[in-house]
């Protein structure tokens, strides 16, 4: 490719994106077009582009992709070509392959899983990165990488009022402190890294005076049965749990480990009514394995449960981990961002002023979930930064540099799992400068607004119930039993309204399946809120949607 051919179709992408984000509403100078609506002729796109409009987002007939198993798959040739394609055949790819295959994560009818929202100023972030193409995972092999993201997560902690224990530093030129951050791919990353800090901290503690501590089954972790998957995940790969665990049975939460494939180093403790993890039964949990010599390595509290937004009590679950040596991470990847709002503090960490988490030893969300940050950028907080890289530094003779030597930079390869890392933190700098706390503030609270109105809606009408307490932007809810309606015509009754609700094309939704104390689990739909661009029109007409799809469901 040459210089003005890179020029031309990178002029032709940026314009499908910005055509892209116009259709989805993102621009106040160009409302969203409706799902059905043609899109308008391009108008950026420059006389000499390779193939003019050949990228134009098109009609987007449904937020889920229509795709069928295998569609893609069935057209993609098997072998990569030999000669070199022109420009024009991959853009018209682009458009006539690619894009039916797209889910429209950025839509502003996207409610489902939590979101993975996006922006003008993340995207050129992101796209400098790539064009840098640089390779963080030293301090010199670029500085600014290392330095960018030092800076960038300490605003982030101290907008979000997280303790100094977590910062990386209290003035601009000033010393390290013992804490620290770094920018990890994902939430499910950060639990691993937490989890293998832990289990060297056990280690190092008990050396060899224990057994338990020198063979994994002996190793334990604990979490919540509403915790995300990714900390049994953890476990799994760290070689403390053979697989998937069984749900919070009391097999489970006593029983031995290392007996059979359903056996691991993972208890699932149960919650209570509101998804928090019962702190009386982890403390017990905890006791006993210690009582039969096993060593309590990580407790994984959860700020903002995936299926329905419960908080677990930090500072209960902190004291458990003090008492007993064991490391405390706390998973927050939705419900933390909204810690930027002082306001939202006590409903995420338990308490405004964020004490429980003097109680953690780390903790992290997610900015690429609602902070207007794309995909992948996860915020890692620790206490203690020599805890983390006594446990993941390497030093192969290849990568031996003065700076490192001196002591005075950060390799962030040590606080990860791979060597290599992107240049994350310029997408961050540039939405955290190009919003300012009071725009970021402003997006999350407006999402909060919503989701209470979206509540009061479903309680103005008597066909439908709240399954959960609303968290934060996400609300549970189902179709009400009818008198004497079975628990499984229910949950049938509900996965139809989900189904049909996302067959109208104009939304996406998803389910969960939420504890119910006694009864069966039940299987409820998730209205969750986080679209750069959704507002409350996009809120209102899913609201029209679910109830008339309500009407046409019936009652089975
Ligand atoms: N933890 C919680 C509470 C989550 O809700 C999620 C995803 O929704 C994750 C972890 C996993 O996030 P990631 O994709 O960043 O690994």
């Amino acid at each position: 490719m040459s210089r003005d051919e890179f020029l031309h179709a990178g002029e032709e992408v940026l314009s499908f994106i910005a055509d892209y984000f116009a259709a989805m509403g993102f621009f106040a100078d160009a409302p969203a077009r409706g799902p059905s609506t043609p899109p308008p002729a391009s108008t950026s796109a420059p006389a000499d582009t390779l193939i003019p409009d050949r990228l134009t987002p098109g009609v987007i007939a449904s937020v889920r992709s229509l795709s069928k198993p295998g569609e893609l798959l069935g057209v993609l040739p098997i072998n990569a070509p030999t000669e070199p394609e022109p420009w024009r055949a991959l853009s018209s790819d682009v458009q006539n392959l690619i894009m039916p295959g797209v889910t429209h994560w950025q839509h502003p009818g996207f409610f489902g899983y939590f979101p993975a929202n996006a922006s003008p100023p993340a995207v050129l972030g992101e796209l400098l990165s790539a064009g840098l193409g640089v390779q963080g995972m030293l301090w010199a092999t670029s500085p600014a990488c290392t330095e960018l993201e030092i800076r960038v997560l300490d605003w982030l902690a101290r907008l979000a009022g997280l303790p100094e224990r977590f910062w990386n530093q209290r003035e601009p030129s000033g010393g390290f402190l013992p804490g620290g951050s770094v920018i990890l791919t994902t939430a499910s990353e950060a639990v691993l890294v937490a989890l293998v800090a832990a289990r060297k901290r056990a280690i190092d503690r008990f050396g060899t005076n224990n057994p338990a501590a020198n063979v994994q089954p002996g190793l334990m972790v604990y979490t919540s049965s509403q915790a995300h998957s990714s900390v049994i995940k953890a476990a799994m790969v760290a070689g403390l749990c053979a697989g998937p665990v069984p749900d919070a049975s009391e097999e489970n939460l006593i029983g031995p480990v290392g007996r059979g494939a359903q056996q691991s180093g993972v208890r699932l403790i149960p919650v209570d009514d509101s998804g928090a993890m019962r702190t009386d039964l982890l403390r017990a949990a905890v006791e006993r394995d210690i009582h039969a010599g096993r060593i309590p390595v990580l407790i994984c509290a959860t700020a903002g449960t995936t299926a329905s937004m419960g908080f677990d009590d930090i500072r209960a679950a902190g004291q458990i981990a003090r008492t007993h040596n064991a490391w405390l991470h706390v998973d927050s990847a939705m419900a933390g961002v909204a810690s930027i709002c002082p306001e939202m503090r006590a409903e995420i960490w338990g308490d405004a002023r964020c004490e429980g988490l003097n109680l953690a030893d780390s903790v992290c969300f997610n900015p690429h979930k609602w902070l207007l940050t794309n995909f992948d950028c996860d915020a890692f907080y620790v206490a203690d930064r020599k805890a983390l890289t006594s446990a993941l530094a390497l030093a192969p003779s290849y990568l031996k540099n003065a700076a490192s030597d001196s002591g005075a930079v950060v390799d962030y390869r040590d606080w990860q799992i791979a060597l290599g890392r992107r240049f994350r933190a310029l997408k961050l700098w540039f939405v955290m400068r190009s919003y300012g706390s009071t725009g970021l503030q402003t997006f999350i609270r407006e999402h909060v607004r919503l989701a209470q109105l979206f509540e009061n809606l479903l309680r103005s009408d008597h066909r439908f119930e709240l399954a959960a307490e609303r968290g934060l932007s996400l609300v549970c809810f189902r179709l009400r039993p009818s008198e004497g309606q079975s628990a499984e015509r229910t949950d049938a009754m509900n996965a139809r309204l989900l189904e049909a609700i996302n067959a109208t094309g104009r939304h996406l939704l998803t389910h969960a399946v939420l504890p119910a104390g006694a009864a069966p689990a039940r299987y409820v739909l998730r209205l969750a809120i986080g679209g750069s661009a959704t507002r409350e029109e996009h809120v209102r007409a899913v609201w029209d949607d679910l109830r008339r799809c309500a009407g046409t469901i019936g009652t089975l």
